[in-house]
């Protein structure tokens, strides 16, 4: 068994000496879009009638909620596991995750037959575990939240000379996430803005590489309050970790800001936000709602932050990046019955 060393990390997450932390570009972007495309169907790029109207602007969904996982992070993994290097096949890959980043790896790791290991943490959305265990992935619970789980798995890398595969310090996730950005500019190269929710950064690193870079177009980011790591990081140029991280948007949760994603995000990214957990919980309520959509609160923060930002948008050409679907059966029955909290 070959094991790997760690190496000194920028950002206080481990880093293996097989991470590289040189931010892809948009040729990687390109290059990543031969396999995705091979891979995976395009995503809709669809009007929001009720959006429009709200913002009186021209809102348009970039419904990643459609990807065979429910979130947008598989174009990344099928990226990474595509292009891995041979000697990492067995043992396999470890991830952690609080469901949509695990889901990707396992989904991927099954089409190239790739063992996967995926940590959670403690109490996680029981929906997303089953999900990763049906794509073929064992589910390690650990730890208080993400963070703990990823200290574990960092752990069983180093110990079984697993592929550790980090949810933001892995330019193959971000180039590979990266190739809705194309789909957006080929189909809408008129866009002004573009609402990206954040929580490791990968998936607005990779809309500020296309959309950021070859239209006009603002990409902004977005964080709930309660896990504003990355926003803290990005306004004020340092990699500080939070105390905290206890969101609704799970998919939104981290403590810790990541060295690749931060570099990126403030090279490119326009703007970052914060909006409130409650305003997130209307905007999952309104979209089931008004648009008969069932989305998780990661993918509500753009439209939480797009409603909190109706004068400016108003008659925008407007890109809200619904990033996934998997919202926990408990969190919809409370939707569904208004008992929140
Ligand atoms: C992971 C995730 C996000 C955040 O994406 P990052 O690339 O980590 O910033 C947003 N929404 C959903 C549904 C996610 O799974």
């Amino acid at each position: 068994m070959t094991t790997y060393d760690t190496r000194e990390s920028p950002d206080e997450t481990t880093l293996f000496s097989y991470h590289d932390l040189d931010p892809p570009t948009l040729a990687d972007v390109y290059e990543a879009r031969r396999v995705v495309g091979r891979y995976l169907p395009r995503t809709p790029l669809v009007r929001s009638e009720y959006l429009s109207a709200e913002l009186d602007a021209d809102v348009y969904l970039k419904r990643e909620d459609t990807l065979p996982t429910g979130a947008f992070k598989v174009r990344g993994g099928i990226n990474l596991c595509a292009t891995l290097d041979e000697e990492f096949t067995d043992p396999g890959l470890v991830a952690a995750s609080t469901g949509n980043h695990g889901q990707s790896v396992a989904y991927a790791g099954r089409a190239f037959d790739i063992p996967v290991l995926v940590a959670v943490p403690g109490d996680p959305n029981p929906d997303k575990v089953a999900a990763m265990e049906r794509f073929g992935a064992e589910v390690h619970p650990h730890g208080r939240d993400y963070d703990a789980a990823r200290e574990w798995a960092e752990e069983q890398a180093r110990e079984h000379g697993y592929r550790y595969v980090h949810s933001a310090n892995e330019p193959k996730l971000v180039a590979g996430v990266g190739t809705a950005g194309l789909e957006v500019v080929e189909e809408l190269p008129a866009v002004d803005t573009l609402i990206c929710p954040v929580g490791g950064g990968s998936s607005a690193a990779g809309y500020c590489l296309t959309v950021g870079q070859t239209t006009d177009a603002d990409v902004i980011g977005v964080q709930s309050e309660n896990a504003s790591a990355m926003y803290h990081a990005w306004a004020e140029g340092h990699l500080r970790p939070r105390e905290d991280a206890e969101t609704y948007a799970e998919g939104l949760q981290s403590r810790v800001p990541f060295a690749l994603t931060t570099r990126l995000l403030r090279d490119h990214l326009a703007e970052m936000v914060l909006v409130g957990d409650d305003r997130i919980r209307e905007a999952v309520e309104a979209m089931l709602r008004e648009e008969h959509l069932l989305l998780e609160g990661a993918a509500c923060a753009s439209v939480a932050a797009a409603l909190e930002r109706r004068e400016e948008l108003a008659g925008q050409t407007v890109v809200l990046q619904i990033s996934g679907k998997n919202l926990a059966t408990s969190k919809l029955r409370e939707v569904l019955c208004g008992d929140g909290d």
